[in-house]
């Protein structure tokens, strides 16, 4: 909707320039000071919306058909009454656990009955688990005797109080690793799925880790070049996005404009959007320089969402950077969001003409994956998972440096036809690579082959890593 045609739909800048109400401040009470990054959030963000219920298979059939849906009843044929036990180290909060949440009633609606254990720990525990992934992603660390001692003794803990007589066991990462010591004659198959990269571990954590990962079955990565050599068969599987989510679902264009309203965002120009952590890892200074430099050719606005600044002091130092490398530029907007605002960022990525994801390194980056599926074209650093997920002038655009990003923003934004090729061949991409339900196929191919099925061979979805 344009502002011109709607007076109440007033955009910052507008308003910014509006100088009758300068020369005129007695008569008027006096406005509140408008924040020069964007207004204070609306008050309905502060508060945590209940969840809705989750969804069911047939619910999905409008998005990757009802012979998909079919595929999946047709391979959970002959693992019906299988029991299948996921065991992590969080309920609530991070990528694993949203996954689980979605992956554990879908496997149960095909009768894979699958259960959802989460270990326990004292702080020490989780101090010591934290470092290791640290570690594990090459950070400096010195293992100590009582860190692994931390480890083992809460690991048996946990072994002591948990059964495993399922058909199989999935631990995901590095935390419970240590529970395949529960391992017994039981036939059951045993599935190490590390969400993390390991390409470059330390290599004292990952020496002391490597011993249990060898007793597993199999491994899982989450990309080719997050995996190491090892005596077991490995496996890719993709991250995925549930394309029903609060965060991903289709939404209503009246609502995608209320919440441009509420944030001052103003749909009648080019908006480029980054939704990220406020992380230096993301590289938010780099965006607003690439935004910049780009806004010299082209007119358009810059929306930094994020969140984690709040309770996270490295977060609000980096959000300080932002906002000064952003000075009084009333077309920067800037969102410190609390975590439970899935639909206000679908919204927000569905408003943008074009997303960015500048990160100097990634995991995965479901933020890519999320800009592709809303099928806008999308300009990304060229790390970690990205690469998997952007194939370069195909389903969008990798960068990188910070006068690509901003060459990329120009071209984009004035050649719309190849921005919107992209954006549709980015949404396919995700729809055959990387959806819940493509996950979903991968786990019952996954557990054919483990328990000597015919694996019925759908070449693309099950590929070895190894
Ligand atoms: N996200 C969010 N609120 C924010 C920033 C990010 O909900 O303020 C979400 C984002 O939409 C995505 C996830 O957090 O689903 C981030 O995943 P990604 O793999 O991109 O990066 P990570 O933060 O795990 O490094």
């Amino acid at each position: 909707m344009n502002p011109v045609d709607n007076p109440a739909i007033l955009s910052r800048s507008q308003e910014s320039r509006t100088p009758v109400e300068s020369k005129i401040p007695s008569l008027r009470p006096v406005p509140a000071p408008i924040h020069p990054h964007g207004r204070p959030l609306p008050k309905y963000v502060t508060t945590p919306p209940t969840p809705p219920p989750p969804p069911h298979l047939d619910d999905y059939a409008g998005i990757i058909g009802k012979q998909q849906i079919e595929t999946l009843h047709f391979l959970a044929e002959e693992l019906r009454g299988r029991r299948v036990k996921m065991v992590n180290s969080t309920a609530v909060g991070g990528g694993v656990a949203e996954m689980l949440n979605r992956l554990v009633p879908m496997l149960s609606e095909l009768e894979v009955h699958t259960q959802w254990d989460v270990i326990t720990g004292g702080n020490d525990f989780f101090e010591v688990t934290k470092a290791f992934h640290n570690a594990l992603h090459g950070a400096p660390y010195e293992l100590t005797r009582s860190a692994q001692d931390i480890f083992l003794m809460y690991n048996e803990q946990n072994r002591q109080r948990m059964n495993f007589d399922d058909d199989f066991v999935i631990i995901h990462d590095p935390q419970p690793a240590a529970l395949i010591r529960a391992r017994n004659d039981h036939a059951a198959k045993w599935i190490w799925r590390c969400h993390i990269d390991l390409s470059n571990p330390h290599p004292d954590v990952w020496q002391f880790l490597r011993p249990f990962i060898e007793q597993f079955d199999a491994a899982i990565f989450s990309s080719q070049s997050f995996a190491r050599q090892l005596p077991i068969p490995q496996y890719l599987f993709y991250p995925c996005i549930d394309p029903l989510s609060e965060k991903n679902k289709e939404l209503d264009d009246t609502f995608v404009q209320k919440i441009c309203d509420d944030f001052g965002i103003d749909r009648s120009r080019p908006i480029v959007t980054q939704v990220s952590r406020f992380d230096r890892l993301k590289d938010p200074v780099g965006v607003v320089h690439a935004y910049k430099l780009a806004k010299k050719y082209v007119d358009c606005q810059l929306v930094l969402a994020g969140g984690g600044a709040a309770d996270d002091p490295e977060g609000a130092a980096v959000l300080q950077e932002v906002k000064d490398a952003a000075g009084n530029d009333p077309d920067i907007i800037i969102l410190d969001l609390p975590p439970w605002c899935g639909l206000e960022i679908n919204a927000i990525q569905r408003a943008s003409t074009i997303i960015v994801q500048k990160s100097l390194r990634e995991g995965f980056g479901l933020t890519v994956t999320e800009a592709l599926w809303k099928g806008k074209p999308t300009i990304a650093g060229a790390v970690g998972g990205i690469p998997n997920q952007i194939i370069h002038k195909l389903t969008g655009v990798l960068v990188h440096s910070i006068e690509g990003c901003a060459f990329q923003i120009r071209y984009l934004l004035t050649h719309p036809e190849f921005a919107r090729r992209i954006g549709t061949a980015g949404r396919e991409h995700v729809k055959e690579n990387f959806l819940m339900t493509t996950n979903v196929k991968r786990w019952l191919l996954l557990f054919r082959i483990l328990s000597g099925q015919k694996p019925v061979p759908i070449p693309s979805d099950t590929q070895s890593a190894a």
